[in-house]
């Protein structure tokens, strides 16, 4: 897990790996330190979860911690690039933790095969400096969203169907909003029927590559302390343009006031 006792230097063979972010003043060396001192979670690695983690991994996030209870099936391989066809029947935790590895070994890995609930959220996000909720399921956006509001824990969610996607970010600084504040739950609950699970509606394959990237960006951004102020993002794979609103609280959200009152 998370080895704060990581040298606050980069070795020359990170230096070497890093080089194309050591030349950007928005990260330099300080910046690519404080990336590999950082813990990010990742909730989910199928569609949003496979570009996300690549690209944090490639991108010398310290420790990624990352959660799935799901096996591998053929019809994953249409956009969960993670996996290949060898993978069929392992644990996507476990297979992620294998190419993973083969990308970067100068990071620490640590695979959870489980689910993400109330009972097991504390203990699976302990010690985050970012979650990104790249779930399918709007009880676990609540309960992601919930934890991460009340510990101030930065989220970054994104959400993909058809070709619509959206990447919401939350800094949880000062009176920020939560996902419960753009997303009421009472609305939602009547909305998650089974004709609209994730295994039986369809998606464009790079829709989930877009949003799941933005993903990683984001919470790149919040790790160097250049995040936008918490936002929303409706990225149309149609006409591919993208609107980016702020968020502000909303003074009736429940979420936002049990966080008040704690
Ligand atoms: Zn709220």
């Amino acid at each position: 897990m998370l080895d704060r006792s990581q040298p606050l230097t980069l070795t020359d063979k990170e230096r070497i790996r890093y080089s194309r972010h050591l030349f950007l003043p928005e990260v330099g060396e300080t910046g690519q330190v404080l990336l590999k001192r950082a813990h990010v979670v990742v909730v989910g690695c199928g569609g949003l979860g496979s570009p996300a983690l690549f690209y944090l991994a490639a991108s010398g996030i310290g420790t990624l911690t990352f959660i799935d209870d799901d096996e591998i099936e053929l019809s994953n391989l249409q956009r969960q690039i993670l996996y290949k066809i060898n993978h069929l029947g392992q644990s996507k935790a476990k297979a992620a933790e294998k190419v993973l590895a083969s990308l970067n070994n100068h990071i620490t890995l640590a695979p959870i095969v489980g689910k993400v609930n109330n009972d097991t959220i504390a203990r699976y996000l302990q010690g985050a400096d970012c979650v990104l909720d790249c779930s399918d399921s709007f009880t676990t956006r609540y309960v992601i969203n919930r934890y991460c509001q009340a510990n101030r824990i930065p989220l970054v969610a994104g959400a993909a169907q058809g070709l619509q996607g959206q990447v919401m970010a939350f800094d949880f600084r000062g009176d920020s909003p939560c996902y419960e504040c753009l997303f009421p739950q009472d609305l939602s609950a009547n909305n998650e029927t089974p004709a609209q699970n994730c295994d039986t509606l369809g998606v464009l394959s790079p829709l989930l590559g877009i949003i799941g990237a933005q993903q990683a960006l984001l919470a790149i951004k919040l790790l160097l302390k250049q995040a936008p102020l918490s936002h929303v993002a409706f990225f149309d794979g149609m006409t591919l343009l993208q609107n980016t609103i702020s968020l502000k609280r909303d003074s009736d959200c429940p979420c936002c006031a049990a966080s008040k009152k704690g």
